[in-house]
């Protein structure tokens, strides 16, 4: 069967519906995408984009700092409200893999011309083996991927996690402890300037810890995420 007719089949027995509302017709419609928390850039803060850090940020000041480690420069698309995470969740765990593309533009327009003409490539950290069987795709490359390719850059995986726990059950100071030494970047060599994208921050240490990686290979990095805890 030529694969528009196979398109058009799966569209009449599986329509596609809003991943928030339910309502028919896309995957994000155009008045729950109207709806949405999205961070202002002129508010947040400059280094870890924290949505109303811009004067002064109580996610990255001194006190903050000495308790989570900070990723920079950082910026994310939405806060992390009961619709972000609905997104982030049909997307990651109903295996609405073409959610990554809406997803990846939303995260294209709120980074700045600058960054995308600094950059050389966009990486991202691939999933662990055992999270690709359990949702079947590679949540972190399709949407680096679809990023990438709205910004017209290379997607390349550059680095690499080895065995940790899984973060989603573990505390704000488990979590950096966690993080500590658990990436490694071994193919960054050759690159020093990239984007790393990932689907949501939660207290910034992964993104440190991806950050840290790459810049022990002299690699610098700027960070972009969907969302934002
Ligand atoms: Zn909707
Ligand atoms: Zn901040």
């Amino acid at each position: 069967m030529p694969s528009f007719l196979m398109q058009a089949l799966c569209e009449t027995l599986w329509p596609t519906r809003c991943a928030l509302c339910d309502e028919p017709g896309s995957l994000l419609c155009a008045r729950c995408t109207n709806e949405l928390r999205y961070i202002d850039y002129y508010q947040a803060c400059p280094t870890c984009g924290a949505p109303w850090g811009r004067i002064q940020c109580d996610a990255c000041n001194a006190v903050a700092a000495q308790h989570k480690p900070l990723a920079a420069p950082c910026v994310s698309c939405l806060e992390y409200d009961a619709c972000a995470a609905a997104i982030v969740k049909t997307y990651k765990d109903k295996g609405e893999q073409r959610l990554g593309d809406v997803m990846a533009a939303m995260m294209a327009r709120v980074v700045r011309p600058s960054w995308i003409s600094w950059a050389q490539a966009v990486t991202y950290v691939p999933a662990t083996p055992e999270a690709v069987r359990r949702r079947g795709f590679d949540h972190a490359q399709v949407l680096a991927g679809a990023f990438a390719h709205e910004v017209g850059l290379p997607c390349i995986a550059l680095v690499e996690q080895a065995g940790a726990a899984d973060q989603r059950a573990l505390g704000r100071s488990q979590r950096a402890a966690n993080i500590a030494g658990r990436f490694r970047a071994p193919r960054a060599a050759g690159f020093d300037r990239v984007i790393a994208v990932d689907d949501v921050t939660t207290t910034g240490a992964t993104l440190a810890g991806i950050q840290d990686a790459l810049a022990r290979m002299q690699c610098a990095s700027r960070l972009v995420t969907f969302a934002r805890v």
